[in-house]
């Protein structure tokens, strides 16, 4: 299966703001998006909230900042969902440690919209590069792409519900 994932233009602008407002430790956010029979895309991330603790092996979002900004970006349509986090590794791989797996796949019963979510892993500054991993069966890896607003609205009219 060719199954893609895109990343809105404006989505990785936030993500590498706050990966250059963060150098030497995690950061991450709760990301918002919508699917198509052959891919997921994510339309806009967040930061982790005001009250997160950033460390350098280690991020714990502002659980009530990261609900709210969920809400908030479901409110833009109703194919938009909570589809998964997106964190930063500023000096591991680019691979979802133990931790992370396991707080993938528990939130997928607990807190995404989704039981197939995305998590994304973004590496540090200056290339501030992507990997985004699905959970299916397993959790499969998939090598983003960065599409512009048009090409975005052009997916959205083939949303489908998930
Ligand atoms: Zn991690």
């Amino acid at each position: 299966m060719n199954f893609k994932v895109f990343v809105s233009e404006k989505a990785y602008q936030q993500i590498q703001a706050e990966v250059k407002r963060h150098p030497g430790r995690e950061t991450g956010g709760i990301m918002v998006g919508f699917r198509t029979p052959m891919a997921l895309i994510v339309s806009s991330v967040s930061g982790p909230g005001p009250s997160a603790i950033h460390m350098p092996f280690s991020i714990q979002f502002d659980e009530a900042y990261c609900n709210r900004r969920v809400k908030q970006l479901q409110r833009q349509g109703k194919v938009f969902k909570y589809i998964g986090d997106w964190h930063s590794h500023p000096f591991s791989k680019l691979k979802p440690s133990k931790i992370d797996k396991y707080s993938f796949k528990v939130k997928s019963l607990t807190h995404y919209g989704t039981t197939n979510p995305l998590m994304i892993i973004a590496g540090p500054d200056p290339l501030i590069p992507l990997q985004a991993f699905l959970l299916q069966k397993g959790i499969a890896q998939i090598t983003p792409e960065l599409i512009d607003s048009e090409t975005m609205l052009q997916l959205k009219k083939q949303a489908i519900p998930f």
